[in-house]
């Protein structure tokens, strides 16, 4: 009995994972055309400065709809496009789309606040990174100063010494470098310490346990204090509740993102949040 039961697991699991590679390879051909057929989309989400509440810019999200499979999370798709080499098309589209996106905003409601786009490492080892941005900056004609690039420690294939490289010269052309996902990751202290980051994103699990239990809001407040005394500011992510606010804003965390402000919006919604209030100001 055991035995058979046995057999039939491990059938059971062969059959799941063919079905992770049948799956897989599909979604790679949707992606591969998702572009061509105006699958791909981008949402933004808002960002605010915790002391005065102000409005400081937007996080850039990209969303796949697809005829075939419904939406597919950027979670499942952008590691598929890492695999695939198809990362830097999907990577230029993003960005292009952005800056294209926010010159509109600006345009129409004066706002020339930041605006986030992630980048992934696979995007980042290419030597050809630094130069695709300010082509594309160049050709949209977006104000590089405004652009803030969100970049984990995971794959990164270069040296720190190449890593350190890069930023520095996104940098030099007024582009703001942030460590998103701060804490989640084997060598987030070597980052922290070894680059000169101009923001840190404290990761969304860490603002979860917030009023958990003791040791998670200590946690959380070392974590604060320790960016703080490499004089970097900090942005907590996925702030839900107003207790994880009022604890954030204790512990003099600079600008907070998440559902409890607002949720990644299209860009026409981004449009409405302006009509709907007297928020425009930002630095
Ligand atoms: P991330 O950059 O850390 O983005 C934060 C994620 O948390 C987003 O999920 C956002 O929608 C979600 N989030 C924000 N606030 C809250 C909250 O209060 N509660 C909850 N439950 N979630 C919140 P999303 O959009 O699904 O993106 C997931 C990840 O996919 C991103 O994590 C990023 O690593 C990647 N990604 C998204 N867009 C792009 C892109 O254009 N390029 C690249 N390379 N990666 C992207
Ligand atoms: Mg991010
Ligand atoms: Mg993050
Ligand atoms: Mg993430």
């Amino acid at each position: 009995q055991s035995k058979r039961e046995g057999k039939n697991r491990i059938r059971f699991f062969r059959k799941s994972m063919l079905d992770d590679i049948i799956n897989e390879t599909k979604l790679v051909q949707g992606l591969k055309t998702a572009i061509k057929n105006e699958e791909l989309f981008l949402v933004f989400q808002p960002q605010y400065f915790v002391e005065t509440g102000k409005l400081r810019g937007f996080e850039t999200l990209i969303r796949w709809k697809s005829a075939e499979f419904g939406f597919v999370s950027p979670m499942k798709f952008i590691p598929l496009a890492e695999k695939n080499g198809m990362i830097l098309q999907i990577g230029e589209w993003v960005m292009k789309h952005a800056f294209l996106a926010m010159k509109k905003i600006q345009n129409q409601y004066d706002f020339t606040g930041k605006i986030a786009v992630n980048v992934s490492a696979v995007q980042a080892n290419e030597s050809g990174f630094v130069g695709t941005i300010a082509k594309i900056l160049k050709e949209t004609g977006f104000d590089p100063g405004r652009l803030e690039i969100e970049i984990t420690e995971t794959a990164y294939t270069n040296s720190m010494d190449q890593v350190r490289e890069m930023i520095a010269e996104l940098q030099s052309l007024g582009i703001v470098v942030a460590l998103d996902d701060f804490g989640t990751g084997y060598s987030s202290l070597s980052y922290l310490q070894q680059l000169p980051f101009d923001l840190v994103k404290i990761d969304k699990t860490f603002i979860d346990k917030i009023n958990f239990d003791l040791q998670s809001n200590k946690f959380v407040s070392t974590m604060v204090s320790m960016v703080h005394q490499m004089n970097i500011p900090v942005l907590a992510e996925g702030v839900e509740t107003e207790e994880q606010k009022a604890f954030l804003q204790l512990k003099k965390c600079d600008m907070i993102q998440g559902y409890l402000y607002g949720k990644p919006i299209p860009i026409d919604k981004v449009g409405e949040l302006f009509n709907n209030s007297n928020d425009k100001e930002a630095n």
